[in-house]
């Protein structure tokens, strides 16, 4: 359910940054202001797994084209989301969301351009947040555009489907579970609802892969990257070009561009210092430094 689990024919490539220290960020970040890109790695400190981090399983994501077009898919997707969604709805902001909404209290951060549907930067406190890939707590309607609550869709789900969330149990996270083949094989008569007011198509109002960002939404991200000095990356391999052009605009306009991410990324060629880290302590440690 997750938008920056997407198939890509990227293949990362080792790129030698000549500055990949804390010190080095502070230095090149002092007395700036910073907008902040964010993908999963901010949030994997809240238990929501980074499907591209290091150590993740290989996973073959849905398509846009395969949601609309395959009805078996959209069961399971929709069985899927179900329990996901519910793991998604209980998680809580880590001290690297906190350490955002400290920079932007103190006029450092301009704000926030996130990958990330969980809306955990929100929770944590932070105003000016763009959620470049929709939210996971809405859903659209493909006939009438109308939206509605996920949360309003779960008590319709479980009108249609009792006994469904009992039947598959605790389950954190349904793709990733050690016994996922027999929990997903529950889900072959998990019945979706269609839109109550039109009967059309309801999908999350999540950007998936095959599908475009908003073209308002994309222009807005990239008014915020124009508004601040300096881009910081966290958390995000840049696999998706959706991300990646925010970081090739801010390097073609010659501003500073820090990464903090564990591995490689996209986007390291542009960097002007990368730090391969964790996200949380060194977020912490900026938002001391600067
Ligand atoms: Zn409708």
């Amino acid at each position: 359910m997750f938008p920056q689990a997407r198939p890509t024919t990227w293949q990362p490539e080792a790129v030698e940054v000549a500055r990949t220290t804390v010190d080095d960020a502070v230095a090149v970040l002092s007395g700036l202001r910073i907008t902040a890109l964010t993908g999963a790695g901010v949030s994997t400190d809240s238990g929501i797994p980074d499907y591209r981090g290091p150590d993740s399983p290989p996973r073959s994501p849905m398509t846009y084209q395969q949601f609309v077009g395959d009805e078996e898919f959209r069961r399971h997707y929709w069985a899927r989301n179900h329990v996901g969604w519910q793991h998604v709805n209980r998680t809580a902001p880590n001290a690297g969301h906190r350490a955002l909404v400290r920079l932007e209290e103190r006029d450092i951060l301009a704000g926030i351009i996130t990958q990330n549907v969980d809306l955990l930067h929100e929770d944590a406190g932070s105003r000016n947040v763009i959620d470049l890939h929709g939210r996971y707590d809405r859903v659209i309607c493909l006939s009438c555009a109308r939206v509605i609550s996920r949360a309003h869709l779960a008590e319709r789900l479980d009108a249609l489907n009792p006994g469904f969330l009992e039947s598959v149990g605790d389950v954190a996270d349904i793709e990733i579970a050690p016994d996922a083949d027999a929990v997903i094989e529950s889900t072959a008569h998990f019945r979706p609802a269609p839109c109550e007011f039109c009967g059309g198509m309801l999908k999350p109002e999540i950007v998936y892969f095959g599908e475009n960002v908003p073209r308002e939404r994309v222009e807005r991200a990239f008014a915020l990257v124009d508004s601040a000095d300096a881009l910081l990356v966290a958390g995000s391999s840049l696999t998706v070009m959706s991300g990646l052009r925010f970081v090739r605009h801010a390097a073609d306009e010659g501003k500073p561009v820090v990464i903090v991410n564990r591995g490689i990324t996209r986007g390291d060629k542009y960097a002007t210092v990368k730090i391969d880290s964790g996200v949380t302590p060194v977020l912490e440690d900026l938002t001391r430094r600067l």
